[in-house]
């Protein structure tokens, strides 16, 4: 069962007390955009076995958005931080190269 903590209110929350956003840190396109970046941005989504950032949000405690970096192959969770941030915290992708070498970095 995957447990992530709120990073607001520090519960331990396990899933049935979340509800999944999905994917994380997506880049929005307004007026001026061409049909395919605004295409991309309904549509596409990443679907890496390995390490991912995802939007979950404390449905059944606070109410609040939060984001998560976990391994979707071995559901490790690296860490949660608060929704407003642009991009993972660089202590956060520090953790996880420690943890996987391998990754190729938050892109
Ligand atoms: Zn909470």
């Amino acid at each position: 069962m995957l447990t992530l903590q709120c990073p607001y209110c520090g519960v331990q929350a396990d899933e049935t007390e979340l509800a999944p956003g999905y994917e994380a840190h997506l880049k929005r396109y307004g007026p001026g955009s061409s049909p395919e970046e605004f295409e991309s941005y309904m549509f596409a989504r990443k679907n890496p076995k390995g390490v991912h950032f995802e939007r979950w949000r404390h449905a059944y405690g606070c109410g609040k958005w939060f984001l998560a970096a976990r391994d979707t192959n071995t559901l490790e969770v690296f860490g949660t931080y608060p929704a407003q941030s642009s991009a993972p915290p660089a202590d956060l992708v520090a953790k996880i190269k420690l943890k996987r070498p391998e990754w190729e970095g938050y892109k």
